[in-house]
């Protein structure tokens, strides 16, 4: 439709000077009217015309690019009512005032509205006064909604945070799963589906559940150039803690911590520190956490201490760090909370502390998840661990983890780069690598393949005959097994082999891969950061901290106490509050 719109134009004044089309200049109109923004972004304008020819789209964009308003323009733009799925009430709300504020009708639809409210949202949808109606999926799928939408015009559906659909992502929620169905039952709609965390098998998996085959895919890339990463040691956590926020005094922060205790303990840590710091985590009153979060906002508050609840959403520009004290779940979720960081174009810093005891710690909470969910959190997981000790360039792994090639030599932003490793001559070891994964079929897993390159007979070895191949015991004249994980993970950061798509733990041999083995050539690795699994142990945890008044003292002794009484757990993202 864009198309011949052009072409029309065209053939009517065939100047170029004028072939600027109706659409376009409505739509920048309303871009500067409406939001009150001089030009597009990145991609936005080319999916806003792909949406409003009404075809389905798959936008990947990272955390900060604009997702919202590709489809929030075209909705404002179109009759009817566009509905956008989203998995939390916080960000509905957000956006809902926000879409108030500058005079669109929006609204929304969840557990939190009395029968009254939801019947006003639903005649208002019906006679066409509402743009956007924000649905809850929970709400989406109950019976009676679905005859309410039946009634509505609809013009298109999004789906934001599509992530949530895969149960290979982070945030898995199974009622995305029924979103389908659903729209399927309202006819023939166009969707857009939006996330900012899709590696290539979450991507198959949004696609393969929505149907959207032959949707137009706008991916934007995921290098965010401003941001330092950094990954430490955790040795002397709070002291290197203290230091690294008194380098940025003054600025915005965020700090993340695995547990709502070590939230409290490390913002209390802080705060006797003369940090102007506040905590956030789901378990506090919701006064309280709106309270510290709005601080945040208005810079009353320059450092928050939160739990992975923090954050979804929130569009601060300025915040100049992320540290994560503890290790995160996954690299997405590490995206993410450090993407949160330099919104506003200027540097910032990512660090991160990292001990192998996190990962053990975590490890434990998956225990009694079901097996896929299991199998697939200790995936993510070992992702993680091999980020933190990889000496290859953080960006390169980041971006290769959600599919992207970065073949710049030297980022000159990550620890990795600023301070390079140690390197050794890789050509015979890769060789080995390459061959293992041939011999075995390029069935196995990096644990499989060491085990069977440094010759070692396990049940599973054996009970694939592997202890027959050539490759088997080739390697064993060095018998570091750590060594050899880090050797096969450089050798697929540096694409000589490649993951399967389906089952992402499995290995193959690329082409630039079979090409090394026909001729194999000098190649550099580096040598991994020792991170054993002592870190933090709890006589550090409990040092008193550095400058401390007597009061302070009394008061960090009951504290202490009283974090012993707090059961160690996990924190719940707030989502919860949906089950209705
Ligand atoms: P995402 O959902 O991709 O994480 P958002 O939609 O929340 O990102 O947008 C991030 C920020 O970028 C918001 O403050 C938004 O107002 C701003 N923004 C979006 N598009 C533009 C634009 N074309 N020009 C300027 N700012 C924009
Ligand atoms: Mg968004
Ligand atoms: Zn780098």
């Amino acid at each position: 439709m864009f198309a011949i719109k052009v072409l029309i134009n065209f053939l009517l004044y065939n100047n170029p000077g004028e072939m600027e089309t109706t659409s376009e200049v409505s739509l920048k109109d309303s871009l500067k009217r409406v939001f009150g923004y001089d030009n597009f972004r990145g991609k936005q304008e080319e999916i806003i015309h792909n949406i409003l020819d009404r075809q389905n789209t798959f936008v990947i964009m990272p955390t900060g690019a604009g997702k919202s308003l590709c489809y929030q323009l075209p909705a404002i733009v179109q009759e009817g009512t566009a509905i956008v799925i989203s998995p939390l009430i916080a960000l509905m709300k957000n956006q809902v005032d926000q879409m108030n504020a500058v005079g669109i009708h929006a609204r929304f639809l969840n557990s939190t509205l009395t029968k009254s409210e939801s019947n006003r949202v639903k005649k208002d949808t019906i006679s066409g006064i509402v743009k956007l109606l924000y649905v809850a999926p929970e709400s989406l799928t109950k019976e009676e909604n679905v005859a309410f939408l039946k009634q509505a015009t609809i013009s298109f559906v999004a789906i934001d945070e599509a992530h949530c659909i895969s149960e290979w992502g982070h945030d898995f929620r199974p009622e995305y799963r029924r979103i389908k169905d659903i729209i399927g039952q309202l006819g023939d709609i166009p969707i857009i589906a939006l996330t900012a965390t899709a590696t290539p098998k979450v991507q198959l998996d949004i696609q393969k559940n929505l149907s959207m085959d032959g949707a137009e895919l706008y991916k934007s890339s995921f290098n965010r150039t401003n941001l330092y990463y950094e990954v430490r040691p955790k040795k002397n956590a709070k002291k290197q803690l203290i230091r690294f926020i008194k380098d940025h005094k003054g600025a915005s922060g965020i700090i993340y911590c695995l547990s709502r205790k070590k939230v409290e303990e490390i913002a209390e840590f802080l705060r006797v520190n003369d940090i102007n710091a506040a905590p956030y985590h789901a378990g506090m009153e919701s006064k309280e956490r709106m309270k510290n979060q709005d601080g945040f906002l208005n810079e009353d508050i320059d450092v928050i201490v939160a739990t992975i609840a923090f954050g979804m959403g929130i569009d601060k520009p300025d915040v100049r760090f992320v540290v994560h004290y503890d290790a995160p779940k996954s690299i997405e979720g590490y995206y993410q909370e450090t993407g949160r960081a330099g919104r506003d174009g200027i540097s910032s810093n990512c660090l991160m502390f990292y001990s192998y005891n996190d990962i053990l710690k975590l490890e434990k909470f998956n225990k009694d998840k079901a097996v896929t969910e299991r199998e697939n959190a200790r995936f993510l997981l070992e992702e993680m661990a091999s980020y933190a000790d990889s000496a290859i360039c953080r960006r390169k792994q980041l971006l290769h983890y959600f599919g992207e090639e970065f073949t710049v030599d030297n980022c000159g932003q990550c620890d990795n780069c600023v301070h390079p490793k140690e390197q050794f001559e890789g050509k015979e070891m890769i060789k080995l690598v390459i061959e293992a994964v041939g011999q075995t079929n390029e069935r196995f897993d990096i644990n499989h393949l060491a085990a069977v390159i440094i010759g070692k007979n396990t049940q599973h070895v054996k009970s694939y005959d592997h202890d027959k191949l050539d490759v088997f015991g080739k390697g064993k004249d060095i018998s570091d097994e750590n060594l050899w994980r880090s050797v096969i993970r450089q050798t697929l950061l540096h694409e000589f082999l490649k993951k399967d798509i389906e089952n992402p733990s499995v290995f193959k041999v690329s082409k630039k891969g079979q090409e090394f083995l026909k001729k194999p050539y000098s190649h550099m690795l580096s040598k991994d950061h020792e991170h054993t699994a002592e870190g933090d142990n709890e006589e550090d945890t409990d040092r008193i901290p550095l400058n401390v008044s007597a009061y302070d003292k009394t008061l960090f002794g009951i504290l202490k106490k009283l974090r012993k009484d707090i059961a160690h757990e996990e924190d719940i993202p707030p989502y919860v509050i949906f089950s209705d």
